[in-house]
């Protein structure tokens, strides 16, 4: 008997007839009811970042393009309590599984652009025991272009010391870049992982960078 990971439900398990007969079925980690609560970005969202229900371009934008950052970003779902609870139960607790209720949002990502995850810092890697950003693409090809170093949490720091976080990215020796990439991370909360790993990779070379994360 499965149940569900998030809610511990019994979880009926019903295969269309093609599925039973091809053996393609896709086993449900998760409920109807927990599948249900996480939602969609809606229509009306920032045209830059899809941050949900904004009316044009955001106030987030808007400072990044004072910085000189025009924002080109995709993301699919709003970062809503229960895809906290959802994220706590899987980068936090490290329930592994868990990558396969979203992974297929990443199989549509572009095959012509190369893929390239944010990465986690060593320390993290050991702690979790794995990426869960790389973990989304496992059936993707990607290129492992970027590494991190240890740096001290975002949450126990003041505001202040927020904004003067270094860039804790630097570009992994030997890789070769290409002309256009696709930055990919979980979550989109300010902006600013995707600045440092932009900033790093075009210190390198002036290529043609878009984002995408699973939520905004
Ligand atoms: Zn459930
Ligand atoms: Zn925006």
């Amino acid at each position: 008997m499965q149940t569900c990971l998030l809610c511990s439900r019994i979880i009926k398990q019903t295969l269309t007839f093609s599925e039973f007969f091809l053996l393609k079925n896709k086993r449900n980690l998760i409920c109807n009811k927990c599948q249900s609560l996480f939602k969609k970005i809606p229509n009306e969202r920032c045209p830059r970042c899809s941050k949900s229900n904004s009316k044009g371009i955001c106030a987030d934008c808007l400072r990044w393009e004072e910085k000189g950052i025009i924002v080109n970003h995709q993301a699919i779902f709003i970062y809503n309590q229960e895809m906290k609870d959802y994220f706590s139960l899987y980068k936090f607790m490290g329930d592994y599984r868990l990558h396969e209720v979203f992974d297929s949002y990443f199989k549509n990502l572009s095959k012509k652009i190369p893929l390239v995850p944010i990465p986690v810092s060593p320390k993290r890697l050991q702690e979790r025991g794995f990426n869960q950003v790389t973990a989304f693409l496992k059936d993707r090809t990607y290129l492992d272009l970027l590494e991190k170093e240890d740096t001290v949490s975002q949450s126990s720091l003041n505001r202040e010391g927020r904004l003067s976080t270094t860039n804790p990215f630097k570009l992994k020796e030997g890789e070769k870049i290409p002309k256009k990439i696709i930055l990919i991370d979980d979550i989109y909360t300010t902006g600013t992982t995707f600045y440092h790993a932009i900033k790093t990779l075009k210190k390198a070379n002036p290529i043609e960078i878009t984002t995408f994360s699973l939520c905004r």
